[in-house]
């Protein structure tokens, strides 16, 4: 039952029942974070959406290979390659060296992704530790001809690609459409064709993060990272390859187009993309003011946030939308998961004790048999809770006296919320309060940590709360002082 999986494809536009190339086995890449800065939402949704396609490929039985990338070099601001490195601007602004900036920001993206229960992948590359490969699959394309060099820098020759094969396949537009969107080439433009992107990039002398190759040195370009780490660790040709929709019309274009002009085959069969989020409606962005960040939404510091949520809350929050849908952010949705998420919790904690008698015992296999199914078809996880939620009044209804649970059926009903609650949709309990001196020692630091706050030492009081969520425990700011969350 498990194994019918069906997945959209934006490659087809089309939901597709899922054949992995080898049998039980699944390659999947995710494009991971640049990190230059605090991760923003839009990627945990990203991560937390594919955290759950890891997890439920798991309990269907296959031996999954997940890798996803850590961008900790040549990723310039703009997805052409124009405009600043994004680590050299970063690393100017705080007085840091890169890779200083890479390794905060790394562990800033772990530890959130461990606050929200985020398996890690199988694989976790870095663009810095696979230099040699960037370089040598540039050369490669160089070999074939698809890509030219001007004084050091190797581009990728869109236009002849896409004589022989469809540039804009991914995102079914034709290439008259993606000329229309980009700029016109100015005098001072190096490349040829207005959608030519760079594959390796001539470092000027002051530029920190370099390395030689046979054009002499330079850092290499955002898309090829992914081309040639996914082949390393996949194969030239893998299952699914997955991100944020944002990615469809430039980097995961290249990364098709290189790997077809490396290999003559495209690298994924299935693309899978999250969609955007929303606040109140309007897209979340920087620009709006809206963008807050996870440790904003965990200690309810952002202006336009009642409260803090706990890290489960907010990812119970996000799986009640499908990943293709968007996720709209507000204090009303936000406070109505969080008691949902505690009547999830709740409804767990009475199993144990529920009383058994008669025999009903079709009921949980048909409640499972329905939680499956809904999976299956594109993982959509608001009707696999919705029917989770059936599960829970069941469970209300016999801890009241109201209705009767088999012993078979209660075996069976902890197996189905151990299974979906906990190992699929990745929910686990949190405590509100951890033991006496534990509660004790939290108390002195949140007293410090308001003591910081209140002489404006916001470094201090910003760098304790970081501290904490290292170790898993996550401060909420509210009208009565701080609680915590371990
Ligand atoms: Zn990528």
């Amino acid at each position: 039952m498990a194994k019918a999986i069906r997945i959209y494809n934006t490659l087809s536009r089309t939901i597709e029942p899922f054949t992995p190339l080898h049998e039980n086995r699944v390659g999947m890449y995710v494009c991971g974070p640049t990190v230059y800065n605090y991760l923003h939402l839009g990627n945990c949704r990203t991560f937390s959406s594919f955290d759950i396609v890891f997890r439920y490929l798991i309990y269907a039985g296959y031996q999954v290979r997940y890798v996803r990338n850590i961008t900790d070099a040549g990723h310039l601001e703009g997805d052409r390659d124009e405009g600043d490195d994004k680590f050299a601007k970063r690393a100017k602004l705080e007085k840091l060296e890169p890779m200083e900036i890479v390794q905060k920001y790394t562990q800033y993206f772990h530890d959130v992704m461990q606050a929200f229960n985020c398996l890690p992948p199988s694989i976790e590359p870095t663009a810095t530790g696979h230099i040699i490969e960037q370089i040598e699959m540039t050369k490669l394309l160089l070999e074939k001809g698809w890509a030219y060099e001007v004084d050091g820098t190797i581009y990728f020759d869109v236009e002849k690609y896409s004589k022989e094969n469809s540039y804009g396949i991914l995102s079914n537009r034709n290439l008259n459409d993606l000329l229309d969107g980009t700029r016109e080439l100015s005098g001072q433009d190096e490349k040829q064709g207005r959608l030519d992107f760079a594959l390796w990039i001539k470092a000027k002398p002051e530029h920190l993060m370099q390395w030689p190759s046979p054009w002499g040195n330079g850092f290499p370009g955002w898309h090829i990272e992914c081309s040639a780490m996914s082949q390393k660790y996949l194969g030239n040709e893998f299952d699914i390859h997955g991100g944020g929709m944002d990615l469809i019309a430039t980097h995961h274009t290249n990364e098709i187009a290189q790997n077809c002009a490396c290999n003559g085959v495209s690298p994924a069969r299935v693309w899978m993309h999250t969609n955007m989020l929303t606040v109140n409606g309007v897209r979340m962005s920087k620009s709006a003011g809206n963008g807050f960040l996870p440790n904003e939404l965990f200690s309810g510091s952002h202006p336009l946030l009642e409260k803090g949520y706990s890290p489960m809350s907010v990812r119970f929050f996000m799986l009640q939308s499908h990943y293709r849908s968007t996720l709209d952010f507000s204090n009303e949705a936000l406070q109505a998961a969080e008691k949902g998420y505690a009547r999830l919790m709740n409804a767990i904690k009475l199993i144990d004790n529920l009383k058994t008698e008669g025999d009903n015992a079709s009921y949980i296999q048909s409640l499972t048999d329905k939680c499956e199914a809904a999976m299956n078809e594109d993982f959509n996880t608001p009707i696999a809770i919705s029917h989770l939620f059936e599960g829970v009044t069941f469970i209300n209804n016999v801890n009241d006296g109201r209705e009767k649970i088999s012993a078979s059926d209660k075996i069976a009903i902890k197996k189905l919320f151990h299974d979906f609650v906990f190992d699929i949709l990745g929910l686990k309990m949190e405590s509100e309060q951890g033991n006496d001196k534990l509660d004790g020692l939290m108390q002195i630091l949140l007293a410090q940590r308001a003591d910081a706050k209140a002489r404006k030492d916001f470094a201090a009081s910003d760098l304790l709360r970081d501290q904490l969520l290292a170790l898993g425990i996550t401060i909420k700011d509210g009208k009565e002082g701080a609680t915590y969350n371990l």
